[in-house]
């Protein structure tokens, strides 16, 4: 499939369990990566932008405004951690490990599990700035929240066919 049908056709997929939205605002699994918006524990005017790749369990945490996060340094911050958590309560851990590709053995799926196997692999930071394109794709998420509830089509999605492929 091309990259044009893949995001056409993405499905929104119901929490594996009801999630609280004021920590972590944001999260999903895109781009190769967990990725999402974590607030900030102590100024409200600010939030973090976290990510972990898949396969190489590469992290980066900076603020919106691209400001590194003093507890990313060689460990999983807090913000990272808040992020798998609620990742894992958003999509399951069975999905968040086989999106990141994690092996875990005989352990039982959890967040926990998830942090002690990528972290068993001493990840390094990921240097790929991926903050400003996660950042940018929550600011659109937030967009659609403020439209009011209709079943009309969104005018900008007419970009998209329905989810049969149009000749
Ligand atoms: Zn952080």
């Amino acid at each position: 499939m091309s990259a044009w049908e893949r995001s056409s056709t993405a499905r929104v997929i119901a929490p594996a369990r009801p999630r609280k939205l004021a920590k972590v605002p944001f999260v999903e699994l895109a781009d190769g990566r967990m990725q999402g918006v974590v607030s900030s524990g102590s100024d409200i005017g600010r939030v973090y932008v976290s990510s972990i790749a898949a396969s190489t369990y590469a992290y980066g945490c900076s603020t919106n405004n691209n400001r590194p996060c003093g507890g990313a340094r060689g460990w999983y911050c807090n913000h990272i951690r808040a992020l798998i958590g609620e990742a894992v309560l958003q999509y399951g851990a069975e999905r968040v490990a086989r999106y990141l590709k994690v092996d875990l053995a005989d352990a039982e799926p959890s967040g926990d599990s998830l942090i002690d196997a990528m972290f068993a692999t001493r990840p390094g930071a990921d240097h790929s700035g991926a903050a400003a394109t996660v950042f940018s794709r929550f600011l659109r998420h937030l967009a659609y929240l403020e439209l009011a509830p209709t079943t009309a089509p969104l005018p900008e999605m007419q970009w998209f066919p329905p989810t049969r492929a149009v000749a």
